[in-house]
């Protein structure tokens, strides 16, 4: 078993792919047949997330472990600290380490449903810093840790359509690395559509000393609903040349995953041309569009992926 922090600090491109629990038995199916088929591909590990409030606590655990010794993938189990005193923390890592799994993302989680405050639980954590510090402290090395960074600051932050202020995005930093300095050994990044301001991110995470891979978490456009929705949710800046382009082409759903093959594969080109070298791609379950990304970039072959249109950029037909 490899740990990822080992993986990653080879010096090869390499990629990731994210997972979340389904909801129904068909779905678990699916998920597994689609796993099965992108892990050909050769990613440097999958990851599995743990339900809001840990609504899919055993089924993450049970997803992850076939992961690790089914799919025989590099597994990374997501763990918050929603509802969870410390016991039924131990009782997810336990399980997960009796099952050959040496990686997890480390995060405090939402608050449950319906609440907008985080409250940590009776005997539970009260933010990532001390669920890092646990690991640390119980499992010593035996985990790689991984825990999550913020390039436009945590939402909760953000009052105001400019986003954090500096103030605000410099203590997320400050507080960032506290988690690595508590053991975290790499950091994934929410998703972002401004390149920039994740460049700028990892340029400021390097100055206050943080020195560990900083994995860019890349979630391409699926879906023009979905889309508006998490960015909404996570007050991401939207660059207006992705507004105009979308625009003309919204209630096209095939038009929309073109394009975000098209863009997704332009923020990895400007990320890895910064001299970064790993990828982490949200894929909702879905293959065509990281597959799609991998493919234009060149880090994995043709000839195992089905094809799809290339992206054109609109174009105002009633005028040519
Ligand atoms: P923390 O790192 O604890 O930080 C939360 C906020 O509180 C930050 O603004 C931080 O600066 C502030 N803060 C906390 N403690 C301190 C302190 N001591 N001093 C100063 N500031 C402090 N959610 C799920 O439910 N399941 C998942 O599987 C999941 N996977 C995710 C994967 C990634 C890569 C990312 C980026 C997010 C994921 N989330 C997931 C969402 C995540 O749970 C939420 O964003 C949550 O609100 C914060 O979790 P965190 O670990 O970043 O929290």
């Amino acid at each position: 078993i490899e740990k990822i922090r080992e993986a990653a600090a080879d010096g090869r491109t390499v990629f990731s792919f994210e997972y979340f629990p389904p909801k129904t038995e068909e779905g678990l199916d699916n998920l597994f047949e689609r796993m099965d088929r992108m892990v050909a591909h050769g990613p440097n590990f999958c990851d599995i997330t743990w339900g809001a409030g840990g609504s899919t606590a055993d089924l993450t655990l049970e997803i992850a472990n076939r992961m690790q010794n089914m799919v025989c993938v590099e597994t990374m189990m997501h763990l918050t600290c929603t509802n969870m005193p410390v016991e039924n923390i131990d009782e997810a890592l336990t399980t997960i380490k009796s099952n050959g799994i040496q990686n997890v993302l480390a995060l405090r989680g939402d608050p449950p449903h319906g609440q907008d405050k985080f409250v940590q639980v009776s005997g539970g954590f009260a933010c990532a810093l001390d669920l890092v510090r646990h690991i640390k402290a119980k499992y010593g090395d035996y985990f790689g840790i991984t825990v999550a960074g913020y390039p436009e600051a945590h939402p909760e932050v953000i009052h105001s359509a400019e986003g954090a202020t500096l103030e605000a995005y410099s203590n997320d930093l400050a507080y960032l690395k506290q988690k690595v300095d508590a053991g975290a050994d790499l950091i994934i990044t929410q998703l972002f559509y401004d390149t920039d301001i994740f460049l700028k991110f990892v340029n400021d995470c390097r100055q206050i000393g943080i020195t560990c891979p900083i994995v860019p978490g890349i979630m391409p456009i699926n879906n023009y609903k979905g889309f508006l929705r998490m960015t909404g949710f996570c007050k991401t800046k939207i660059p207006a040349e992705i507004t105009a382009a979308l625009d003309p082409i919204k209630d096209n759903e095939e038009a929309v995953k073109a394009y975000g093959i098209h863009l997704g594969t332009e923020m990895c080109k400007k990320v890895l041309a910064s001299g970064i070298k790993t990828l982490h791609l949200y894929t909702l379950n879905m293959e065509k569009s990281a597959l799609g990304i991998l493919q234009n970039l060149g880090l994995i072959e043709e000839s195992k992926v089905a094809r799809s249109l290339p992206w054109r950029p609109p174009t105002n037909v009633f005028r040519v």
